[in-house]
């Protein structure tokens, strides 16, 4: 196993802030992808007021070999979830909410209409929050896209994660053309700001990148987002590269002058890292 690089460790400093942060969530009973993840971020993220709240429960019908979530049965949906969310969002003053989700095959619309529930019920306690989706793939399902589009969030963002050849490997029960028809469609049919994210050092080569650019560039996807693959435990897939610094800034290079608008390209980049700024470009 390779040693982790030192500009990947990035200590988890708690402040009076990540502390409230915490009461607040577990006085609400929820979870965010920032405590759950141990997120490096955090803190920097926190004091901007931004945070990504984990919506449908802990476990996820789908078992991606580079993620930590766990594949138990998936839980029976809160349906105050909605109300507790966005009594949070008020709480801890955020402007800017991140909404994402396990991937919920169990139900008919993949829980699109909870994510759509979520964006209502927030809207309603502050009608000016930024309101960011990353969503799983409903499976393709269009009529669950519409549903969220309809629920008018500011940036719609699903995740390719990586290129088309490691996704036997990396994320058997996904596809990468139907994620790719996913973004396409959102734009299609809407205004909303696309975004994906992409994790690299999983074995994927830089003529593989530039090919999952192109394809993001002919869709318009307004937002793309790529760091560093971190095995979170040896049973996980093992990391195959860690790109430098340096790389980061050259792929951001080629993707722009492919014809993607708005990149953020590092190696602690996580999907929902800089949200607010990507979104105020
Ligand atoms: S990068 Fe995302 S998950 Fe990490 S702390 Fe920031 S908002 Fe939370
Ligand atoms: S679908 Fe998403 S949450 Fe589920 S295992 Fe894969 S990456 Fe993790």
């Amino acid at each position: 196993m390779q040693r982790l690089p030192d500009y990947l460790k990035k200590g988890i400093i708690d402040t009076e802030k990540t502390k409230t942060v915490r009461k607040i969530l577990r006085s609400n009973c929820l979870n965010t992808v920032c405590e759950a993840a141990r997120c490096p971020n955090k803190c920097e993220c926190y004091a901007n007021n931004t945070a990504t709240f984990l919506i449908m429960g802990n476990n996820c019908t789908r078992n991606c070999r580079f993620c930590n979530i766990s594949c138990a049965e998936p839980e029976p949906i809160d349906k105050f979830e909605p109300l507790k969310i966005a009594d949070a969002v008020l709480k801890l003053g955020l402007n800017y909410v991140v909404i994402t989700s396990v991937t919920r095959d169990d139900l008919f619309d993949g829980g699109a209409h909870h994510f759509a529930s979520v964006i209502y019920e927030i809207r309603k306690i502050n009608s000016e929050v930024k309101i960011e989706v990353l969503t799983p793939d409903f499976k393709g399902n269009h009529n669950s896209i519409d549903v969220v589009i309809d629920a008018g969030p500011d940036v719609f963002n699903h995740n390719i994660e990586t290129v088309p050849s490691l996704y036997k490997k990396a994320r058997p029960q996904a596809d990468y053309y139907r994620s790719l028809d996913f973004l396409k469609y959102i734009k299609e049919k809407s205004n909303i700001l696309t975004k994906t994210g992409l994790m690299v050092g999983l074995g994927e080569t830089k003529d593989e990148l530039i090919s999952v650019f192109e394809d993001l560039a002919k869709i318009n996807c307004d937002i793309v987002t790529i760091g560093q693959y971190i095995a979170p435990s040896k049973k996980h897939l093992e990391v195959a590269k860690y790109y430098e610094p340096s790389e980061y800034q050259e792929l951001s290079e080629i993707a722009k002058k492919i014809g993607i608008k708005h990149t953020s390209f590092s190696p602690l980049t996580r999907s929902s890292y800089k949200a607010k700024e990507l979104f105020n470009f």
